[in-house]
């Protein structure tokens, strides 16, 4: 279930669709993951970002029957804004937990500047074009899915 955002850029007219929530495939996600499937993750974040979540889960195994992993996802596709671009991204925010209680909340940074991300708190047509970086980004199409 989610958001569908469209937005098109009047200086330079790229248009750009935003899907935004959870998708139909995180109930089968979660599953893999309880079994210790990481391979949705490894797609998902970098490599060094991996081989952190790949130690914590082993950490996390230690003492325990193989088989129980103790490691659980929640994700939700939203909108991350760099300050510095004023610019807005789609990436899963996803934290990781693990039975020991620790969590690991995965960081994106700016496909651009590489600066950190935030999740974006303005209405999307307050934020730069991606392309030409004006800032008239105009709302052509909302939706939700499920
Ligand atoms: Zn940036
Ligand atoms: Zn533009």
């Amino acid at each position: 279930m989610g958001q569908l955002l469209n937005t098109i850029c009047q200086e330079c007219l790229n248009e750009k669709n935003h899907v935004l929530g959870i998708g139909q495939s995180s109930l089968e996600i979660s599953m893999n993951l309880l079994k210790g499937d990481l391979s949705w993750i490894e797609k998902q974040v970098s490599k060094s970002t991996f081989e952190k979540i790949k130690l914590l889960e082993k950490n996390n195994q230690k003492d325990k029957p193989p088989g129980l992993r103790g490691v659980s996802c929640d994700f939700y596709a939203k909108l991350f804004e760099c300050k510095s671009c004023n610019t807005v991204e789609v990436h899963n925010d996803i934290v990781i937990r693990l039975d020991n209680d620790e969590t690991f909340q995965v960081k994106w940074n700016c496909g651009e500047c590489n600066g950190l991300l935030c999740i974006a708190e303005k209405p999307i047509n307050e934020y730069a074009c991606s392309e030409c970086r004006s800032t008239l980004l105009k709302v052509i199409g909302e939706g939700v899915w499920d």
